[in-house]
């Protein structure tokens, strides 16, 4: 999990320490990083763990996006396009020195790129059956 944590303190500190929804400050809300994507609906070839899936979120917040569809999340945290959640040259290049310290494990095993952002944000993930139980927004 250490590289993940690396992941999310980059992800945390990219979203000003604050929550992406209700923008209440970690300290007076506890802050999780949320996956825009569920993990389990991202194919092997594509990384979940990349920041532009990701948003730091309270508890309260997080609960409500946690079983929407990605369109419904888009429009409750206001993002039109998720290249602006792309971290910048800076942060990408100091993330990747911190994961290249942590070494490879299972669960993220690529530096963070912008191509493979790009990749990941222009892809759906989702089909007919996923989306099933899903509620709209
Ligand atoms: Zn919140």
């Amino acid at each position: 999990m250490q590289r993940f944590e690396e992941i999310s303190l980059s992800v945390r500190n990219r979203d000003a320490g604050r929550c992406r929804r209700c923008e209440e400050a970690e300290g007076d809300v506890r802050l999780s990083v949320h996956h825009l994507v569920p993990d389990s609906r991202v194919p092997d070839e594509y990384d979940a763990h990349l920041p532009v899936n990701l948003v730091s979120l309270c508890r309260s917040c997080h609960s409500e996006l946690e079983s929407r569809s990605l369109d419904a999340q888009l429009r409750i945290l206001d993002l039109a396009d998720r290249e602006e959640l792309m971290l910048s040259e800076a942060e990408r290049n100091a993330l990747n020195m911190r994961l290249n310290e942590v070494g490879p494990d299972e669960l993220t095993v690529k530096a963070i790129s912008k191509v493979e952002s790009m990749k990941f944000i222009g892809q759906d993930f989702t089909d007919d059956d996923s989306q099933r139980g899903l509620s709209e927004f």
